[in-house]
């Protein structure tokens, strides 16, 4: 059994080496069910490693652009600046000694009927079953006057790296007594709780390097997640310092002009010194050019296979996905990707999977050593996720300072329990 297993993890590492040669790789090993995942980010290098250890048979190819994939999760901290981004990066070498292949380029065009996957350099690959999971794009054009360009300039930061950095640089060279905004989107978008994580540690970077700042929080919403919780610890810790305004006093933004940096909302104008625009967002750009993404931007799947509910074959995971009520963050995306790889090979052996059942756990940091979290189950109904009743729930609201000291260290841990399965 180790020497079939040492034999095998060669023929990985052997086949990655070939595909910066050749990037035909699922071609090499006929006979043998093949899949190939698109996008290495939490799930997608979650699933794939899932699938090689769920069944060693299978030929598992990843395409993903990236040598270094740039983790969201604790990035509002790198923004804070209490952690730095090197911190943030992971390599596939792990990856790719489980047996995967990588194929270092992006996923162009994906034909559902010949089972065929196009690259940037026009190569084809061929598969069994296909696993997407390209995260998120902008929706550029859905909020007036925020395009690529204003990017440059009032950053989104919603995906980490560059944008990240830019961020962190605008806030240290800001004087004290400036204003920053942050504008946060409607439902549903890319992690729920981050704006507010964001807001809080850019207040506590604020209070303890820039005190005469003020920090605002302009939300197309009334309500966000762990919303008491937040409310609470800004009370206690940013008094005077930290405003949000909800979509009914005014905090849905309808334009931006990055040449002044100003917040147009229904109820006036915001200059900022510093503005963070957290934009519309969609699913990663393959999922239209896959014909699964529906006219939410969104792809809608089967919650038991994630298979899509439009193309036969593809299945979808992660942020992408229309998951129900599950959040999309990289914990259900890691969820998800164990329940998909699961299914993939069942259905790769012919039979039937099984109704799975999903959690996910939110940390967020209101400061470095306050913690706060919201957890739940999910399982198949009605043809979507849903909550598990009675299942899940938030960090208590009268716990003590240990409470929250504690919920932070578990932050960290969890921050390496879920890298480590993708990339470590
Ligand atoms: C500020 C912030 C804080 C967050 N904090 C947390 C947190 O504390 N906890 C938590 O659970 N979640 C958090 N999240 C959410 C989390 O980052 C996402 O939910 C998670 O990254 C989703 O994983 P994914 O695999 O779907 O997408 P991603 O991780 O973005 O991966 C997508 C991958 O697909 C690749 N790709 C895209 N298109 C193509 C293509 N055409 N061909 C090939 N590859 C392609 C990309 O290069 C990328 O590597 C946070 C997000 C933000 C923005």
């Amino acid at each position: 059994m180790k020497t079939d297993r040492r034999a095998f993890l060669k023929l990985g590492v052997a086949a990655t080496a070939a595909a910066a040669l050749c990037p035909l790789p699922a071609r090499a090993q006929a006979g043998r069910p093949r899949v190939v995942v698109v996008g290495g980010g939490f799930a997608g290098a979650s699933c794939a490693r899932a699938l090689r250890h769920t069944d060693p048979r299978i030929v598992v190819t990843l395409v993903e652009p990236s040598a270094t994939f740039i983790a969201c999760p604790f990035s509002n901290s790198v923004i804070g600046g209490l952690r730095e981004l090197s911190a943030q990066q992971f390599t596939y070498e792990h990856v790719a000694a489980d047996g995967i292949t990588i194929v270092r380029t992006a996923a162009t065009a994906i034909d559902a009927s010949t089972k065929s996957v196009t690259l940037a350099d026009g190569a084809k690959l061929s598969y069994d079953r296909l696993v997407l999971a390209p995260g998120i794009d902008i929706k550029w054009g859905a909020l007036p006057g925020y395009d690529e360009a204003a990017a440059a300039v009032m950053p989104h930061a919603w995906r980490a790296g560059e944008q990240t950095l830019l961020l962190r640089r605008q806030l240290e060279a800001m004087d004290d007594g400036g204003l920053v905004v942050i504008s946060a989107p409607a439902n549903p978008f890319r992690c729920p709780p981050g704006p507010y994580e964001r807001a809080s540690l850019i207040a506590h970077y604020l209070k303890t390097k820039k005190p005469k700042s003020k920090l605002l929080v302009l939300d197309a919403k009334d309500a966000f997640s762990k919303q008491r919780l937040f409310q609470a610890a800004w009370a206690e810790l940013y008094p005077g310092l930290l405003e949000w305004v909800p979509l009914s006093k005014g905090g849905n933004v309808t334009s931006v002009d990055a040449a002044t940096l100003t917040l147009v909302t229904d109820f006036g104008k915001h200059q900022a010194k510093v503005a963070n625009v957290i934009p519309p967002q969609k699913a990663g750009r393959i999922a239209d050019a896959a014909g699964v993404a529906d006219r939410s931007g969104w792809c809608p799947i089967d919650p038991v296979t994630f298979e899509s509910k439009l193309q036969a074959g593809i299945h979808v995971i992660g942020d992408a996905a229309i998951a129900g009520a599950m959040p999309k963050s990289a914990f259900a995306a890691n969820s998800q990707a164990k329940v998909c790889a699961a299914a993939v090979a069942t259905l790769l052996a012919g039979s039937t999977p099984p109704s799975p059942k999903l959690i996910n756990t939110c940390y967020s940091l209101v400061a470095p050593d306050y913690g706060i979290s919201v957890a739940g189950v999910y399982q198949p109904t009605g043809g979507q996720l849903a909550d598990v009743p009675g299942s899940g729930g938030v960090s208590p609201s009268d716990a003590p300072r240990e409470t929250r000291k504690a919920e932070a260290i578990l932050a960290e841990a969890w921050f390496h329990t879920i890298t480590a399965e993708a990339f470590g």
